[in-house]
């Protein structure tokens, strides 16, 4: 097949399907992790199309790869240790983990996309063995300087096995964040069926499909993120590469997502819980093995950017000064599909060293350390990652002072009271 017929039928990357219906179109983007430096901003910026599919067969929710997952990770801005509630959370995780499964120091944990070894350290403090497997090597080496072993490897069958030559399998197999960020999936759950020990459990955490589009979470939506699960559709995949659900949590990171436990189908050591028919039940009832809820979300969305427009143009008229906080990687879908640019917004901040005095793609809005909103004293904070709402508005509390404000724009503009 040629480039420009694959182009005219993007298949499902899962079940092959033709994808015909279109889940939202959010126009042309910049990929969400390539902020400009001062020298590159007269340079031209690639921008691809911003547009999900929904496949009419198994309902996962998709973007086509106009980007190869190489371009994207290699070198990542992202440092999951740079985010208190993330790290907070992976603790809880461990803990959890611990006491459930009785874990001692014969289990070996291995954890894909482990990024800075923001979670694996707390199993290494236990003295539990563990390897992280890191496809971006400025990340990789930070873990690796902490003294967590870590492997920089774009994960796979062909990963996998080499990772069982050499290490064994793993009895813990994780990954937070990654199974939405994988072009071939099919791939990456067969890679996991290849390096999970006999008796192992898999933990994957993913934003849930049906929160996203419940609470009208569009900005999740970016080139980096290619599967939108539910929890239907991910059972299914489990289930085609021999692994079986037998639990399910729903969770409260990125805005709502699920937290799956994986067993080989031929293991019967872990029953299955309740919750998995309950979810899987749900799902089904408000429509999600069904098109209509998927055609529905659109309009939604066009929606919200009329909403929050709405917002900033009466601020900006009324002589309000606007700010950003955070330069995620949702801010720069939400920005480039609002067409947000310093037009409304002065400047944003961001913790990461990696993105303060660079600029957000495509609309080119300067970013800065958090102290410059005590320097400028700004009416209105837009929070970009409004799932850290609360950590922000916590450490932000010092812009009551001037009478400044938090905004949130996602499920819909809200200026948000102290007392939330
Ligand atoms: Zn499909």
């Amino acid at each position: 097949m040629t480039e420009q017929q694959t182009q005219q039928t993007p298949k499902c990357r899962f079940c092959n399907e033709t994808l015909e219906h279109t889940f939202v179109d959010l126009g042309m983007s910049p990929l969400c992790q390539t902020h400009i430096s001062q020298e590159q901003l007269n340079h031209m910026e690639p921008f691809y199309p911003l547009r999900a599919y929904v496949c009419g067969e198994c309902f996962l929710v998709q973007l086509e790869e106009y980007v190869s997952p190489c371009e994207i990770f290699s070198e990542y801005a992202y440092f999951s240790s740079y985010s208190d509630s993330w790290v907070q959370h992976a603790k809880r995780y461990t803990d959890l983990m611990l006491q459930r499964w009785a874990m001692d120091r014969s289990w070996k944990v291995m954890e894909i996309a482990s990024n800075d070894g923001y979670l694996l350290q707390h199993f290494l403090a236990e003295g539990i063995p563990v390897l992280g497997i890191e496809p971006a090597a400025n990340v990789a080496r930070v873990a690796v300087e902490k003294g967590i072993p870590t492997t920089v490897q774009f994960f796979g069958t062909d990963t996998a096995k080499r990772i069982a030559a050499e290490h064994g399998q793993a009895r813990l197999l994780l990954g937070n964040n990654v199974l939405a960020h994988v072009p071939g999936i099919n791939d990456f759950v067969g890679g996991m069926k290849l390096l999970l020990s006999p008796q192992g459990i898999i933990t994957m955490e993913f934003p849930h499909l049906m929160q996203l589009v419940e609470n009208n979470q569009f900005d999740t939506i970016y080139h980096e993120h290619f599967s939108y699960l539910s929890f239907c559709t991910v059972s299914r995949i489990f289930a085609t590469h021999g692994l079986r659900l037998f639990d399910v949590e729903e969770i409260e990171t990125h805005g709502g997502s699920l937290r799956i436990y994986a067993q080989h189908a031929e293991n019967e050591g872990y029953a299955v819980s309740s919750r998995v028919g309950e979810l899987r039940q749900r799902e089904r009832r408000k429509g999600y093995s069904d098109l209509e809820v998927y055609m529905a979300f659109s309009e939604k969305v066009k929606e919200t950017k009329r909403q929050l427009l709405e917002f900033l143009i009466n601020a900006k008229s009324t002589g309000k000064s606007i700010v950003g906080y955070g330069a995620p990687g949702k801010g720069n879908t939400l920005l480039n599909y609002c067409g947000i640019r310093q037009d409304f917004l002065d400047y944003t901040v961001d913790r990461s060293p990696y993105k303060q005095d660079k600029y957000t793609p495509g609309t080119h809005i300067p970013i800065y350390h958090p102290d410059k909103i005590q320097e400028t004293k700004p009416d209105y904070v837009l929070i970009l990652p409004w799932n850290l709402k609360k950590e922000i508005m916590k450490a932000g509390e010092f812009i009551r002072e001037w009478g400044g404000k938090f905004v949130v724009p996602i499920p819909e503009v809200e200026v948000c009271a102290w007392d939330s």
